[in-house]
């Protein structure tokens, strides 16, 4: 058996400890016992296990709800568990998978969690799975369509690394593959057939003079991106392949639909064979809500726009304004050198119980 997570202590001790539950993506049933384990004791909390995912929410009948949610899981460990601390010239650095993305701020959402016994607004802490992976299996997701009544509120934070800033919205992402076909032939007789990774050049060329767009969304400035991510092509050294696939991903503002991004890369790519695989849409900061321009005064600073793809969308789609403010540079997140600056997980985890006590 191992010690029980300690939600009261120092939360900087309890992001190494929740580092070191490796929980990868369709791995987090561990961390998930361990965590509603350790939220239990605590009465002004009721604890929902659903799956990996579990649900904290206090029931005080008060006029507002917020709910403040993170993901249990990291993308593969790369060498890098267990945990570590360095220092750097007195700002201690934790290190490990998970840390930056998004463990510190898993870990500043319970340290909150079990402090706010009597929140000024209601709250739905939500921890769960499967956020690295394909959208079919996110937690969130499956939260969502199976127990709304979860994820009913006013508004909603994400703890996903900002380095402890408010950071609006989020872009959307869009996945399409163009696939190419030819015709096969032996190598020897080449003019036969017809080559499909040769054709792939121009789709390539095409991508690769294409100009991102900047644009502002409600005072924020986004930063698209088009590019080949994947390609795939080739039967064996002597044949002339048949097929070429390439798969491109799209980040898009959120003043764009869906339906308008896939219009745009249909456009960008004309001529091509187009076939659209996956779209998660962004979300528009909707810092003027009432809710979040309050979030924003009691936390000070700026805000500013997100560039990954969050489930803030998810939220946004439900109409719950949502905004992402957790520990960590989201520039280090998936990275195989990932890290957390201590201090950092410390003032999410103030800002939150200042702002609901
Ligand atoms: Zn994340």
């Amino acid at each position: 058996m191992s010690e029980p997570l300690d939600l009261n202590g120092d939360p900087v001790a309890l992001l190494r400890a929740l580092i070191d539950i490796e929980s990868v993506s369709g791995n987090e049933a561990e961390i998930a016992d361990r965590i509603s384990e350790a939220l239990r004791p605590y009465g002004h909390l009721e604890v929902i296990r659903d799956g990996q995912v579990i649900v904290a929410r206090t029931d005080l009948g008060r006029r507002e709800r917020v709910i403040i949610a993170g993901h249990l899981d990291t993308v593969p460990v790369a060498d890098n568990l267990p945990s570590r601390v360095t220092d750097d010239g007195g700002r201690s650095l934790i290190w490990g998978r998970g840390a930056c993305d998004m463990k510190g701020g898993v870990a500043a959402q319970l340290s909150a969690a079990v402090r706010l016994t009597a929140p000024s607004r209601d709250i739905t802490w939500i921890f769960y799975d499967n956020e690295e992976v394909e959208e079919e299996h996110n937690g969130l997701n499956r939260l969502a369509r199976e127990h709304p009544e979860h994820l009913d509120g006013n508004f909603a934070v994400l703890c996903e690394p900002t380095n402890a800033r408010i950071e609006g919205g989020c872009q959307g992402t869009m996945r399409v593959m163009i696939e190419l076909t030819g015709t096969a032939a032996h190598s020897a007789r080449s003019w036969m057939g017809h080559n499909a990774i040769h054709d792939a050049a121009a789709v390539l060329q095409r991508l690769s003079e294409f100009q991102a767009r900047q644009i502002e969304v409600d005072g924020l400035l986004y930063h698209e991106g088009l590019n080949a991510v994947m390609i795939s092509g080739g039967i064996a050294g002597n044949v002339i392949p048949d097929r070429c696939a390439i798969e491109v991903n799209y980040r898009f503002a959120p003043d764009k639909s869906p339906e308008q991004a896939e219009a745009y890369v249909r456009e960008v790519l004309a001529g091509f064979p187009v076939r659209v695989t996956d779209v998660a849409p962004g979300a528009r900061p909707g810092l003027d809500q009432p809710a979040a321009a309050e979030f924003l005064a009691s936390v000070g600073g700026e805000a500013s726009a997100k560039f990954g793809w969050t489930d803030v969308a998810r939220f946004s789609a439900m109409g719950i304004p949502a905004v992402n403010f957790g520990p960590g540079d989201p520039s280090k997140a998936h990275a195989d050198d990932e890290f957390c600056p201590a201090d950092e997980v410390l003032i999410c985890r103030d800002a939150l119980v200042r702002w609901l006590s």
